[in-house]
């Protein structure tokens, strides 16, 4: 099995639960006390976020860049970014390295489209949900994708002031519940968590229609990446 490299804080909620997943997944596919083998390089976010707010994403993805290129170095032979919304950044990372880099957007298509799920709600960042790099990801694979039309400010507030410091509240659960009804109502039949702090927030249970947590199924294909057996 490869080592997996993960650029991981962004936030370090999300990527703790990336870690969990990654040895939880390793141990059910290969027995005993197998865990997997990971670099996570856990970045300070605070200066990452000054970055997307400015709108500055080259010198965010010159950091990245720098930071796959050194687990490459240290022998990951696969590289994960432990965040949708930098992954506007992921032609630079690519560009970095010779060994794959496993985009988030990959294997939550695959299991949409596995599932035969077409249309399919996005929520996320701001960033995420309201510019094209990760919307085109998911079109290119073959996906019909929905964004919320209102509340798009409230649901990116969440994220920032809430779920990255693991704050989970019950009047924000419902501001995302009601934030799938309405892409339900307008025809996805799935929501992707494309966020991955929202899996602490929002899961089958109280989503109206089905969840694809991209912490989730990213976490797992970079196992089965790692194992060869993607
Ligand atoms: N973890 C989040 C995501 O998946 C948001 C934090 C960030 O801006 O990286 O998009």
């Amino acid at each position: 099995m490869h080592t997996i490299g993960l650029i991981g804080g962004m936030s370090w909620e999300s990527t703790a639960h990336y870690y969990a997943i990654l040895n939880r997944e390793t141990a059910k596919r290969r027995g005993g006390l197998h865990s997997a083998p990971v670099i996570v390089h856990s970045v300070d976010f605070a200066p990452i976020e000054a970055l997307q707010r400015a709108g500055d994403w080259d010198a965010a993805g010159a950091q990245l860049a720098d930071i796959a290129a050194a687990l490459e170095r240290q022998g990951c032979g696969v590289i994960g970014l432990a965040t949708n919304t930098m992954h506007i950044c992921a032609p630079q990372i690519t560009a970095a390295i010779t060994v794959p880099f496993l985009h988030i957007a990959t294997p939550t298509a695959e299991a949409l489209l596995a599932d035969g799920i077409t249309r399919v709600g996005l929520l996320g960042t701001r960033f995420t949900m309201e510019q094209r790099f990760y919307i085109d990801e998911l079109e290119r694979l073959g996906l019909e994708v929905l964004v919320p039309e209102v509340g798009i400010t409230n649901l990116n507030g969440i994220i920032y002031e809430e779920l990255c410091h693991g704050i989970v509240r019950e009047g924000s659960r419902r501001i995302y519940v009601e934030a799938i009804e309405m892409l339900a109502a307008r025809g996805a039949d799935a929501v992707i968590l494309g966020c991955t702090e929202i899996g602490m927030l929002i899961t089958d249970d109280v989503s109206p229609i089905p969840t694809y947590d991209t912490t989730d199924l990213h976490a797992r294909a970079l196992v089965s990446a790692a194992m060869d057996d993607a």
